[in-house]
C-alpha cells in the first residue's frame, strides 16, 4: 500500500486548469521526484497535498485512508510536510526558535534546553550540521534550508515535500543537502523532490513522475530511465542538446581583443593581457570554473568595465575606450549573466522590453512621442517567434520565468542584428526546453555568419556549441582547445595545469 495516493486530481485557477486528472502515489522510504519544466504544474499539486489549496475534484489518500486535506495543518497531521522555494524563517530569531515556533507542545512545558537537545539529537542523526542557537540572519541560505527540514522533522513529518531545493544552494552545498536527503529516505521517510533539474532525479531518485502542461506524463523507475527519455517526456518531443554541426567557412574577425587587462572589484588584475580573436561564423567558448575572469572580460568587452591595458576592436574598429552606446552601434550584442539586474527592466512590460536601447530609433520615436503602434507590433511578431509565454506584450518582464526572461533578452537583441554576439552563462538557472531555444539561436547566429563568443562554465554546453574552445584559468588561457578534446585534458586545463605537462598516456603522476 502507497503511503500517499491522489486520485484524479483536478485543480483550477479560473478557467485554467493547472492540475488536470493527475494521479500519484508515493510508497513509505522512496524518493520520489516530479519533474517538469516551469509551469507544469508540480508546486501546484504539492500545494493540493499539503492543504494549502483545495483541488476541485479527486481523492487523497494516506496510508489507505481517504482525507479532506483542508489546511497545513490537517496535512502536518497526517504526517506530511513541505519546505517551500521561499523560506517562511524568521531572521531575528534562533534556530531552535524557529523550529518550535508555533508548536503548541513546545510553548510552555518545555525548557530552552531540552527544546535545545531536541534540535541536536535530529541534527546528529542526519548530518545537519545547524548550531541550534544561531540566529537565522547569520547563517547561510544551505544551513537556513536545513532549519526547514528540521522544523517539518519535528513535527514527526514522514513525508517530506522539497520544492526546488536546490535552486538556492551552491554546488557543495546542493551535495550536502542530497546526502541528508538519503540518510532521511533509509530511516523510512519518504520524499518527494519537486525539481526541473535531470541531474537530481538520475543521481538520487528512486521513481519520478514527469509532469507537462498539468498532466502526467508518466511515473517510472528512474533506474529504468534515462536522460534522452526523461527529457523527451518533459519537453513532448525530442530534445538535441548534442553538439551541432560548425557551420562552415570562417570569416573576417568581428571581435579581436589583444593584450587585455582588466581589474576586478577588488582593484586586482583579473584578466591578465589576453589576446583572441571572434571571426564571421564562428562560435568561441572561453571554458573555465566560475571566478577565474571571464565575467570580468565579458563586462569590459560589453563596456561595462574599466580597461587597463591592451585593446578591443569590433569590426576592425578600436572601441576601447568607447561608450556601451557605442559598442551597441558598432554591433555588438549581449546577453548578460545576471537578467534581472543588467538585462531587463522587471518593472516595464516585454513591449518595453524588447526595445531597451532602441527608445531613440525613428522606428519607435518621432522625437518627442513613441510610436505605441510601432512598438506593439514589432514586440508581438517577436514575441511569437522566440515563443515568449504568455505572449502578452503587456505582461511585465518580472512576472515571466527565468525561461521567458532569457527569451525576451534573446529576442531583443538578435533583432538587432548583432555582428557580434556575446553571451554570458546564457542558459544558467533554465530548464531544458528553454536551454536547447537559446542553444539553437546561438547557433542560428552563428550560422548568419555572426561571430558568438560564449563563456560559461558550463562545460557541456561549451562543448555542445563551440568551433574553438579557450579555457581560462586564474586570468589567463591555460590553452586551445576543441570539443573532441578529452575531459581529462579539459579538467586540467581548468585546474591551471598547462597542456605541455600531459604526457602521452594523458596522465599525470
Ligand atoms: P510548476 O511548479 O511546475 O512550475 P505551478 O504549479 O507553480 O508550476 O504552476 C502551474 C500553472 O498554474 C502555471 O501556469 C501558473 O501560472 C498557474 N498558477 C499557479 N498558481 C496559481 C495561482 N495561485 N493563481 C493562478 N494561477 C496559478
Ligand atoms: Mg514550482
Amino acid at each position: 500500500m502507497s503511503i500517499v495516493e491522489m486520485r484524479h486530481i483536478y485543480k483550477y485557477f479560473g478557467n485554467f486548469c493547472a492540475n488536470e486528472d493527475i494521479n500519484f502515489s508515493v510508497e513509505e522510504g522512496e524518493i520520489h521526484a516530479l519533474l517538469g519544466e516551469n509551469g507544469a504544474g508540480k508546486s501546484t499539486l504539492m500545494n493540493i497535498l499539503y492543504g494549502l489549496y483545495m483541488h476541485d475534484k479527486g481523492t487523497i489518500l494516506i496510508n489507505g485512508e481517504e482525507v479532506n486535506m483542508g489546511s497545513p495543518s490537517v496535512a502536518i497531521s497526517k504526517g506530511i510536510g513541505m519546505v517551500h522555494q521561499h523560506f517562511m524563517l524568521i531572521p531575528q530569531l534562533t534556530v531552535t526558535e524557529n523550529i518550535f515556533l508555533g508548536m503548541k507542545e513546545a510553548g510552555f512545558v518545555l525548557h530552552r534546553k531540552e527544546l535545545q537537545r531536541r534540535v541536536e539529537e535530529l541534527n546528529t542523526k542526519f548530518g545537519f550540521n545547524v548550531k541550534s542557537d544561531a540566529l537565522i540572519w547569520q547563517i547561510p541560505v544551505g544551513v537556513q534550508q536545513k532549519v526547514e527540514i528540521l522544523k517539518v522533522l519535528m513535527r514527526r513529518a514522514r513525508i517530506l515535500i522539497l520544492d526546488e531545493p536546490s535552486a538556492v544552494l551552491t554546488p557543495d552545498e546542493v551535495v550536502e543537502l542530497f546526502d541528508s536527503v538519503k540518510a532521511l529516505s533509509r530511516e523510512g521517510y519518504s520524499i518527494i523532490l519537486i525539481t526541473h533539474k535531470m541531474s537530481e532525479v538520475l543521481n538520487y531518485a528512486d521513481r519520478v513522475t514527469v509532469m507537462r502542461q498539468g498532466r502526467v506524463v508518466d511515473t517510472v523507475r528512474v533506474a529504468e530511465t534515462d536522460e534522452n527519455a526523461l527529457a523527451r517526456m518533459m519537453v513532448g518531443r525530442n530534445v538535441d542538446l548534442e553538439r551541432q554541426i560548425t557551420g562552415g567557412e570562417f570569416g573576417a574577425p568581428l571581435l579581436e581583443v589583444s593584450n587585455l587587462t582588466v581589474k576586478n572589484n577588488k582593484g586586482f588584475e583579473t584578466v591578465k593581457g589576453v589576446s583572441f580573436s571572434v571571426r564571421e561564423g564562428e562560435i568561441l567558448g572561453i571554458a573555465g570554473v566560475d571566478g577565474n575572469g571571464q565575467l570580468e572580460l565579458g563586462e569590459a568587452i560589453v563596456g561595462l568595465r574599466r580597461i587597463e591595458h591592451g585593446e578591443i576592436k569590433l569590426n576592425g574598429n578600436v572601441v576601447t575606450r568607447s561608450t556601451i552606446r557605442h559598442r551597441l552601434d558598432e554591433g555588438l550584442a549581449h546577453i548578460p549573466d545576471d537578467r534581472l539586474k543588467k538585462g531587463l527592466v522587471l518593472q516595464f512590460p516585454i513591449k518595453e522590453n524588447l526595445i531597451m536601447g532602441m527608445q531613440r530609433s525613428d522606428k519607435y520615436s518621432n522625437g518627442i512621442f513613441m510610436k505605441q503602434a510601432a512598438i506593439e507590433e514589432h514586440a508581438k511578431q517577436l514575441v511569437e517567434e522566440f515563443d515568449v509565454r504568455p505572449a502578452d506584450v503587456e505582461y511585465l518582464a518580472g512576472g515571466l520565468s527565468g525561461g521567458n526572461q532569457q527569451k525576451v533578452i534573446l529576442a531583443r537583441e538578435v533583432d538587432r542584428q548583432p555582428n557580434v554576439m556575446l553571451a554570458i552563462q546564457p542558459t544558467r538557472g533554465l530548464d531544458i526546453g528553454a536551454t536547447e531555444f537559446v542553444r539553437r539561436k546561438l547557433v542560428e547566429e552563428r550560422n548568419k555568419k555572426k561571430a558568438v563568443l560564449l563563456i560559461s562554465t558550463d562545460l557541456d554546453e561549451i562543448i555542445s556549441l563551440s568551433d574553438r574552445i579557450l579555457v581560462m584559468y586564474n586570468g589567463t588561457f591555460m590553452g586551445e582547445v576543441k570539443y573532441d578534446t578529452p575531459l581529462e585534458t579539459f579538467s586540467l586545463l581548468m585546474a591551471g595545469c598547462p597542456v605541455k605537462e600531459i604526457p602521452e598516456s594523458g596522465k599525470v603522476v
